[in-house]
């Protein structure tokens, strides 16, 4: 979604509630708004982009930047190591009681689950005499102090344990390095305890975060996040899809909003304007109430379609589906009447989490997800981990530019028992539903060619133990890196069917990083380069037979959709929450006028002029949209 969709929204519910002019808003229907704070009777107001729909009052949590942990080195005399030694005690005896809580929190909260037995790991290494002993022994033979000490034989221990041949010991280097930091935290930071994090939270709030890693975001719990406000991201970023799914307001590029925050203000967080208001006067939250209720009434205009075809005014059909996260969101899905699932992000079912789920618990969340929702069709994509979404258990080395670099199927043509697992399970989960597979970040036909020949190694196995499965499953590929759409026609020989990532290609068309607030205006959906790879992918398909949908966020913009039409897309895969008014734009859009602006924006070297086009036949189509327009 472009910058001047979004902050639109605000001056639409502006106008529908007219009878209550707000006036400490700003008219910010522009990107370079971003910067903009203003305070009135005691507020202060804070913008920022706009990703998430939706209004949330409550107080400040602040997540601050996570600096690394600066580990002190001094010389001690024989005196001071007793000394030493207690507060080493001392601090190991802190984090056994932090993680006894933090373990019965978990437990009360969502039943024992895995998440709260992950701790039990932790206070077996805790409980473990060696992490101790070589820590006083390495402080007597080096005369350091204890921080210094354990650090050492911290890194030690998670070398170690990294390098050893057994993948459940392995693994095991992610929980020491996790506990040595409680400890070493403690012993630095002897008041906090530990960084505040989100799993901190005790009562329902807004939290203002610099940023939030995926395997983070995704334990988002919409109970207890009113709303979500974060100093870095975008809106293609992962935490603002997260929130967008679970339906969390959000608001992301706020730059420094938690330096300002101290935690525990009130605040209004508007998901509509991008703008977080600090300490609301009463007129203001009264304004808000009447907003929310404006939207809501609109937001059942959308949902009025819900049985309706998504169909063109000149009868043009478009397979209108749902990108989801998780076996939880299918109910979501048939909530707001999606056709199937055109993308199942299949990496959440790995993140926040110490070891990989096996074949037999995918096979069962797949599974789930297909009988569920038989006979519409699951597309599920294979792991794309890498990039922004690591996952604990992998001990890799930092990587300079972790989105070039090792992820998605890159990683799965190399780690082949991570793939086999999850390959047989959604082959499996094939036999009970309509399953397709997608193949994340192709950027080669030599990848597609061996992922698909290690596809039929994995059906020969199936088949010579008598697994059931689906023999004749359609196996589609991702467009999201340059170099595939331009070898669309080779891929679409070998594959059934093309679905466009849009958040990862135009960030790697137009080299900008999709999370990165400081250039969230060079990041254009409109760009004439993207319109052009779009429309080669599309037509690639198109004349080798198969279909090409979009599955990125711009799928979900009501601007760029005629657009996606026109250029001849025939799926659009979107957050179930949006599918309503997605749909409420495909019903308007005659197919013609919806090709004139693809054949305009295929001749055009502008991407300003292309979104002014692209605006302008919304408004002629929906003048009731203005809000995405002006
Ligand atoms: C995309 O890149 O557009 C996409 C749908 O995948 P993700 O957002 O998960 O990278
Ligand atoms: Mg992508």
């Amino acid at each position: 979604m472009r910058g001047t969709g979004k902050g639109a929204i605000t001056k639409f519910l502006l106008a529908l509630v007219c009878e209550f002019p707000l006036p400490h808003r700003p008219q910010h229907s522009k990107r370079s708004d971003v910067e903009k704070e203003q305070t009135n009777g005691g507020e202060l107001i804070l913008t920022g982009i706009p990703v998430s729909q939706g209004v949330a009052e409550g107080r400040v949590f602040v997540i601050p930047k996570q600096a690394p942990l600066k580990i002190p080195r001094f010389p001690i005399s024989e005196k001071e190591l007793p000394s030493q030694i207690r507060r080493l005690e001392e601090a190991i005896q802190k984090t056994r009681e932090q993680i006894h809580k933090l373990q019965q929190r978990l437990t009360q909260s969502l039943g024992g689950t895995q998440e709260a037995r992950l701790f039990d790991a932790h206070l077996l290494i805790l409980d473990d005499p060696t992490l101790f002993e070589e820590t006083v022994q390495y402080m007597k033979e080096h005369r350091v102090n204890v921080e210094h000490a354990l650090a050492t034989v911290a890194e030690k221990f998670v070398q170690a344990f990294s390098e050893m041949e057994d993948e459940y010991m392995r693994e095991r280097a992610a929980d020491v390095r996790d506990v040595t930091n409680r400890v070493l935290y403690n012993l630095i930071h002897r008041e906090a305890g530990h960084p505040p994090a989100l799993q901190d939270l005790q009562e329902p709030a807004i939290v203002v975060a610099y940023d939030l890693a995926p395997s983070e975001a995704a334990t988002l719990d919409r109970t207890r996040v009113l709303g979500l406000a974060t100093d870095q991201g975008s809106t293609a970023s992962h935490v603002a899809i997260l929130a967008r799914a679970l339906g969390i307001p959000a608001v992301t590029g706020l730059k420094d909003a938690t330096c300002r925050l101290n935690g525990g203000e009130l605040a209004l967080l508007d998901g509509y304007s991008g703008q977080l208001i600090i300490n609301p006067t009463p007129r203001t939250r009264y304004e808000y109430i009447t907003v929310q209720r404006k939207w809501h009434a609109l937001e059942d205009r959308f949902e009025q379609l819900k049985d309706l075809p998504a169909v063109t005014p000149d009868g043009h059909r478009i397979t209108l589906s749902a990108n989801i996260e998780s076996p939880a969101e299918v109910d979501l899905v048939l909530q707001y009447g999606a056709e199937g699932v055109g993308l199942f992000r299949t990496e959440y079912l790995f993140l926040g989490r110490h070891s990989l789920p096996d074949e037999e618990e995918q096979y069962q969340a797949y599974a789930e997800v297909a009988r569920r929702l038989y006979p519409q069709p699951v597309i599920i994509r294979t792991l794309d981990i890498g990039g922004d979404k690591m996952i604990a258990f992998q001990d890799v080395p930092p990587e300079r530019n972790p989105f070039l670099g090792w992820r998605a199927i890159r990683i799965c043509l190399q780690e082949r028992e991570i793939f086999r697992n999850q390959v047989r399970a959604i082959l499996r989960a094939g036999s009970v539903g309509n399953v397709k597979m997608m193949y994340p970040m192709v950027s080669d036909l030599a990848e597609l060619i061996q992922a698909n020949n290690f596809v039929q190694e994995c059906k020969a196995e199936l088949k010579a133990e008598g697994i059931p499965f689906r023999a004749d499953i359609e196996i589609g590929v991702m467009i999201e890196i340059p170099s595939a759409a331009l070898q669309a026609e080779s891929l679409a020989q070998q594959s059934s069917f093309f679905s466009i990532g849009t958040n990862d290609l135009i960030q790697y068309t137009l080299a900008v990083d999709r999370t990165n607030p400081r250039i969230a205006h060079l990041y254009k959906p409109t760009h004439p380069a993207v319109i052009r790879l779009m429309h080669e992918a599309i037509q690639a398909a198109h004349r080798n037979g198969i279909w090409a949908g979009v599955c990125g966020e711009a799928a979900s913009d009501p601007v760029l959709i005629p657009l996606l039409l026109g250029l001849g897309a025939d799926e659009l895969s979107v957050s179930p929450r949006l599918v309503p008014q997605v749909k409420y734009v495909i019903r308007k859009c005659p197919m013609s006028e919806a090709k004139a602006l693809a054949e305009f924006a295929l001749r055009c070297e502008d991407s300003g002029e292309i979104l002014e086009r692209a605006q302008l036949l919304l408004q002629s189509i929906a003048p009731e949209l203005e809000i995405y327009t002006s």
